[in-house]
């Protein structure tokens, strides 16, 4: 029963549950609700080559419309929904989105990849890569241009079980990055048993980057790192001009954050790559 609960699947009772106040109970059944009634919506931010000013990808973001609470913030149930299996059909939902949209901007002629935030554990449903396939197969998409972002924590949970789906996510060929870099405790030994291909600094490194004389240090140390062992580094939080141009001159070039854009919605995704194209932001641009 407990498995089953984790698993998201039934409403069993779990003596987990004894724990939670009504109010959180109420949300996570709205929750699942809101899934089936599309109340969810996905933002999507830039993320850019600073120094060609390309588009590389699409960061999606959930959001929830509440009908009476208003838009949600992903901090305020995303945590909850981890704790009660909500996550898992949540995920769904957000790949189904992403992989449909990835499909979208192919048949525009824009090319742009879409990166998922997915949680540690949908890395232990057997049937997360399976579905993938599947996604992949109906819209005709390249695996490739799914990028997964996955939290530098997200193995410690249950290690082996974890790492076998990223190995098979791996295999499928998708894209995998390594989110919120720095905060975790993560040695070079870790990282090199992972199959990925960027590691994401975290923003509270990056976003006073030109003022932290101990922020650039690390972020120069995760630069290096990630250097020796082939990895690509993406800077998020990326907020004034300064900080980008200490980027470029420490030797990381892609980068996403409210100096590009903020979050907006994934529906307009593709008119905004459409002017990006027509006019980027240039590298000094206030
Ligand atoms: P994250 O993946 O590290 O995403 C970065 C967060 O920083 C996003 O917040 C984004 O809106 C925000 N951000 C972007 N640029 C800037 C900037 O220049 N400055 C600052 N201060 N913040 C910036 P958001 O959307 O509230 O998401 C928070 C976290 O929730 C995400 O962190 C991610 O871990 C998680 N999350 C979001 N959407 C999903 C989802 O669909 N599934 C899962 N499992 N997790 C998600
Ligand atoms: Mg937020
Ligand atoms: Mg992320
Ligand atoms: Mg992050």
């Amino acid at each position: 029963q407990h498995h089953s609960w984790l698993q998201g699947q039934s409403q069993v009772f779990s003596p987990r549950m004894l724990n939670y106040s009504s109010d959180k109970l109420t949300l996570m059944a709205e929750l699942r609700q809101a899934i089936a009634d599309n109340q969810l919506a996905l933002y999507v931010q830039p993320q850019i080559d600073m120094k060609s000013r390309q588009v590389l990808a699409g960061e999606v973001f959930v959001r929830w419309r509440h009908p009476s609470r208003g838009l949600m913030a992903p901090s305020s149930f995303l945590a909850l929904a981890e704790q009660t299996g909500v996550i898992y059909p949540l995920t769904q939902w957000v790949v189904r989105e992403a992989v449909a949209m990835i499909a979208t901007l192919e048949q525009a002629g824009l090319n742009s990849k879409i990166a998922v935030n997915i949680s540690s554990k949908d890395l232990l449903q057997d049937e997360l890569v399976d579905s993938l396939e599947f996604l992949f197969e109906k819209h005709k998409v390249k695996p490739a241009l799914l990028m997964l972002e996955i939290k530098e924590g997200a193995l410690s949970e249950a290690p082996d079980k974890a790492l076998a789906t990223i190995q098979r996510l791996h295999r499928l060929g998708v894209e995998l990055a390594l989110d919120d870099f720095g905060t975790g405790l993560s040695s070079l030994a870790y990282l090199r048993r992972l199959p990925i291909q960027y590691v994401k600094v975290d923003c509270s490194f990056i976003n006073d980057l030109h003022k932290s004389d101990m922020h650039s240090a690390i972020t120069g140390a995760i630069i290096d790192m990630a250097r020796n062992l082939d990895l690509g580094v993406i800077a998020e939080g990326v907020e004034e001009v300064e900080v980008e141009q200490k980027l470029l001159r420490m030797g990381c070039t892609r980068g996403q954050g409210f100096l590009y854009s903020r979050p907006f919605e994934l529906s307009g995704f593709a008119v905004w790559l459409k002017q990006w194209q027509q006019q980027p932001k240039g590298p000094t641009a206030p």
